[in-house]
């Protein structure tokens, strides 16, 4: 299990430190969003915020933590460190939603007891440098608008010290994670990583494990 836990974070661990090292990894802030089918510049990036064709706006995602040391741009612009960068808006999230961001202090306890009584709860571990974690939270966004029924906790990864850590992504590969809860508060499955096109499909085949 521990052996597990090393091989998995490693990958991790690996591609933060492809971009220099987790301490320089900036915040992936949403300051390089887009709405609509924009424009991208030759730098692949919505041409309106890209720093490399309008270097006055450096000081604005510098002060925001939104910054990739290494490469010498945003994170929220750096496709070196994040291929599956995706420039769309988060979708707002529906009023009625339950939803809701557990304490990162309590990110290690039971699993069952982030579960909301009588509907299926999804568990998101992510971390504010995860690009797919954000895809994560676009899908699940969209989820809540078609599915009032469902209920969301968020359980941030700050780091490999985070109390979630050692409680629940043991033998995980990395994040994106994702844990589905019975409306009974048991684990009905999970899911590793993200891909748009099977996500969708992965979650109503877990959901259907409970009658
Ligand atoms: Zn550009
Ligand atoms: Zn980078």
């Amino acid at each position: 299990m521990r052996k597990f836990w090393v091989a998995g974070w490693f990958v991790v661990a690996c591609w933060m430190a492809a971009c220099g090292g987790a301490q320089q990894h900036g915040k992936l802030t949403r300051m390089s969003a887009a709405e609509g089918a924009v424009a991208l510049c030759s730098h692949e990036v919505p041409e309106a915020v890209c720093v490399r064709c309008h270097p006055e706006l450096v000081a604005k995602f510098k002060e925001a933590g939104d910054w990739c040391p290494p490469h010498h741009r945003p994170e929220s612009q750096c496709l070196l460190c994040h291929p599956d960068l995706k420039f769309e808006p988060l979708p707002p999230l529906p009023a009625e939603a339950d939803y809701a961001e557990i304490a990162v202090a309590d990110g290690g306890k039971p699993l069952e007891s982030f579960a909301v009584a009588g509907t299926v709860t999804i568990v998101d571990f992510y971390a504010n440098w995860c690009a797919g974690c954000q895809n994560v939270e676009t899908a699940l966004r969209k989820l809540l608008a078609d599915d009032a029924t469902l209920a969301v906790r968020k359980v941030s990864v700050t780091d490999w010290e985070s109390p979630a850590v050692a409680a629940h992504l043991s033998d995980i590969a990395g994040l994106p994670y994702l844990v589905v809860l019975g409306r009974s508060g048991k684990v009905l499955g999970a899911i590793q990583g993200f891909d748009e096109a099977t996500f969708a499909a992965k979650l109503a085949a877990i959901r259907a494990v409970e009658p």
